[in-house]
């Protein structure tokens, strides 16, 4: 894509209330706007980020037999009145009979109720990707704490207690593929409480350590083990339970949790199902949250320097991001070559300095820049420089594609 066709602009001075990274870099580069405390707009940078973090969480959901479907973000209030959790503090209620969804117990367990009576329709799980709206006391830290924000919510139904438990554990592994696929290290901290759940039963938290995190846990970075400071007995530099190595204590984000249930909607909405044995018995619910809006902010509190943000690849806006030089001829023919060859590129045809456009690119953080300049064309090469690394390489033109291929397979095929 031409970025002088690209709806978005940098601007190299911070917004004047952006109080931490993500809402500061992402809104200078040009992928978010702030609408409101706690609300914003995707342009259409954010939006290519946000599309990629779904399809990670789609591939790693249906991986472990997760259905998806979209169920609605304004729901009847009487749904909520079964369970008591139509008066909840963060409850937007739009209209008298209405509330928009702050998560989805209410509408998946009556929605699921009328396809599955027998054992024989068990286990299953449903989830979706969907704009989630909670009434924050404080919305914060651009995309870490919304008032509406992307939510990956799933919920599970099972027979038994064991059952539940043999999902719950195939998806604590998913968890870990999706934020090690985002290029982020997570922990996995027992926890308990939070909205989705309402009760003390098991329940997980992934964290990721970031400055801007709300939480603080301890953690050892050799064998993963993690609890929540409020909950913990070990400290900064206590020995690890599980393996003796030093403990380390940070500042952390909750990117998602996994809770189980039990039976608290099931009975509330008169759930059960017909055993083997011809018995009515309750259904055991699991339910199962990822922060996708939050996610992207994580990553790029994870994942930037001075300059700009530092996307990993398999979430970046785009792979490549060739610059001109005033060589807008050879630079349109090396981008379209690699675009048949299947890479997604954004090509900087802007008529401006070379300063502002090496600028501009550390801001946008795409993972490969490729300068296509006079000095470089006259020896047959392009400049190719690694935004996280910093590492730069001269490299011929008709090698070009080859290296690149070095560091990721083309998207489009
Ligand atoms: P928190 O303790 O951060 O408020 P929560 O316990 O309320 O989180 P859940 O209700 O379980 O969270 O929601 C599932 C996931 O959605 C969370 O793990 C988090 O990543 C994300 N999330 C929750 N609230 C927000 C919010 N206000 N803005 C953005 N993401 C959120
Ligand atoms: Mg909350």
């Amino acid at each position: 894509m031409k970025q002088s066709f690209l709806a978005a602009k940098t601007n190299m001075n911070a917004p004047a209330d952006a109080d931490c990274i993500n809402a500061k870099l992402l809104t200078q580069a040009g992928f978010i706007k702030k609408e409101m405390a706690g609300v914003y707009s995707y342009l259409p940078l954010g939006f290519r980020v946000l599309e990629k973090i779904k399809k990670i969480i789609v591939e790693e959901m249906d991986n472990v037999g997760m259905q998806q479907t979209l169920m609605p973000a304004l729901t009847p209030l009487e749904n909520w009145k079964k369970t008591g959790r139509d008066n909840v503090d963060i409850a937007y209620r739009p209209t008298e009979n209405t509330v928009l969804g702050f998560s989805h117990e209410e509408i998946v367990t009556p929605l699921i109720k009328e396809i599955m009576r027998s054992y024989k329709d068990f286990p299953k799980c449903l989830y979706q990707i969907q704009t989630k709206f909670r009434n924050e006391a404080r919305a914060k830290s651009g995309l870490l704490r919304g008032r509406e924000f992307i939510m990956k919510d799933a919920y599970s139904f099972h027979t038994s207690e064991e059952d539940f438990k043999q999902y719950y554990d195939k998806v604590a592994e998913a968890y870990f593929r999706v934020y090690e696929r985002c290029g982020l290290e997570s922990y996995k901290i027992e926890a308990s409480g939070g909205i989705m759940s309402g009760e003390e039963k098991i329940s997980h938290e992934y964290s990721v350590v970031t400055k801007a995190g709300e939480d603080t846990m301890v953690f050892c970075k050799k064998c993963g083990f993690a609890q929540n400071i409020e909950i913990s007995k070990k400290r900064k530099g206590d020995d690890c339970p599980n393996c003796k190595n030093s403990l380390n204590e940070e500042k952390c984000i909750e990117v998602g949790n996994i809770f189980d249930l039990g039976s608290k909607y099931s009975d509330a909405f008169g759930f059960h199902f017909t055993d083997t044995d011809g018995k009515q018995k309750p259904v055991h619910m699991g339910c199962y949250g990822i922060g996708v809006s939050r996610l992207m902010g994580t990553i790029v509190e994870a994942s930037h320097d001075e300059n700009g943000i530092i996307w990993p690849q398999t979430v970046a806006p785009f792979q490549l991001h060739i610059l001109s030089l005033r060589e807008n001829e050879k630079a349109e023919e090396i981008t379209s070559n690699l675009e048949e060859d299947g890479f997604e590129i954004l090509y900087d045809d802007r008529n401006e300095s070379p300063g502002k456009k090496f600028a501009d690119s550390d801001l946008l953080g795409i993972p490969l820049r490729v300068v296509v300049s006079k000095r470089m064309l006259e020896k047959g090469c392009v400049e190719l420089r690694n935004r996280k690394t910093g590492e730069t390489q001269e490299i011929p033109t008709r090698e070009l594609q080859k290296y690149i291929s070095t560091y990721f397979m083309p998207i489009k095929k």
